[in-house]
């Protein structure tokens, strides 16, 4: 069967000072039914951008979609109307973010939220929706569901506004939940819960999942592939298992080394030297990664690496994979 969702040489970029500058450039991915994908990368790699993207929710007259598709069941949806648009998401599409007191209205009950979700997209009446909240909220891991649904969001905790947004994000049941640093700002043990949650959702109903992270051991938790961005370009793209026992990328080196462990503390922390490269600074030839990689050979600044198929499902873009030598640059071998 086709894929849910095909990103096919997406260029999205952003007008600063009157120009164009693309934060995601010439990416393409599949993401299959009932799969969970991994986006990984630190801040500024282009993983937020891709999924506003694909939601259509740049910032307007700022971000913008310059070129290749985005095919959600066949159909291209990166240039449809935002009748059409506003249509799809909510039910079809759905999101949820990093910090949910931000996408919460602080001045309704979170039943009224979750019902107008619904209202807004199905014919039925107000009776019924409310009886779907609580049950989604019950479908969550809510306790006292029918108490919660007419309290406001500061009265529950950051994990289970999370829950509660994510019963939002389900209530018409899409087919595809993107999930965007669901849970970054929780702490571990209720990070844990929510990931478990979200892989629950994603097996009883049936739907794919985007989640966005920096953290590849959260993408080791739940996800089943795994693309690694950076600078706006898919650095490497496997199964999990294939990422983790054999990562040929040295960025995803780091990411892996950056891991947090549950026994250490914050400040031990491995952290990546250096700064991803801003778009309006972005090497126009060569690696990106090349400032702060290792391994860096010096044809990695004239030569710019292309994803090439290293093994069966794993691409990676780095030029000690002669796969990934663009044609007309293969290596010459050394001493000859
Ligand atoms: Fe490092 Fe060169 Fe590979 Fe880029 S192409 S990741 S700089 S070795
Ligand atoms: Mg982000």
């Amino acid at each position: 069967t086709a894929p849910l969702l095909q990103v096919k040489n997406l260029q999205t970029g952003f007008k600063i000072d009157g120009e164009f500058y693309n934060a995601v450039e010439g990416v393409s991915f599949d993401v299959n039914r009932k799969k969970i994908v991994g986006i990984v990368g630190e801040s500024g790699c282009g993983k937020s951008v891709m999924s506003l993207s694909i939601m259509q929710l740049l910032p307007p007259g700022i971000g913008k979609i310059r070129g290749g598709e985005i095919e959600f069941e066949g159909e291209n949806i990166s240039k449809l109307s935002d009748k059409k648009m506003n249509k799809l998401r909510g039910k079809d599409i759905s999101m949820i973010f990093q910090e949910p007191m931000t996408s919460l209205n602080p001045v309704f009950t979170i039943g009224y939220q979750i019902e107008e979700v619904i209202l807004n997209h199905e014919n039925i009446t107000k009776k019924e929706a409310r009886l779907r909240s609580v049950s989604l909220l019950k479908s969550v891991g809510i306790p006292r569901a029918d108490k919660i649904v007419n309290e406001y969001p500061h009265q529950l905790s950051g994990g289970m506004r999370q829950r509660v947004m994510i019963a939002m994000a389900i209530a018409c049941q899409p087919k595809l939940l993107i999930a965007d640093e669901p849970t970054t700002a929780l702490d571990v043990t209720v990070q844990a819960q929510i990931l478990e949650l979200l892989k629950g959702i994603q097996e009883t109903n049936d739907m794919s999942i985007i989640l966005i992270t920096h953290d590849l051991g959260v993408v080791a938790e739940i996800c089943d592939e795994v693309i690694v961005m950076y600078a706006g370009k898919i650095a490497e793209r496997a199964s999990v298992d294939e990422l983790f026992n054999h990562p040929k990328h040295p960025y995803t080196d780091l990411l892996m080394k950056a891991i947090p462990k549950m026994d250490e503390d914050v400040e031990k922390l491995a952290t990546i030297d250096g700064l991803v490269p801003s778009i309006i600074n972005m090497p126009q030839v060569g690696c990106r990664f090349a400032n702060r990689c290792p391994k860096a050979m010096p044809e990695c600044l004239t030569v710019t690496p292309q994803l090439g198929a290293v093994a069966r499902d794993h691409e990676t873009a780095c030029l000690l994979y002669e796969e990934s030598w663009p044609e007309g640059h293969k290596p010459q071998k050394e001493g000859a």
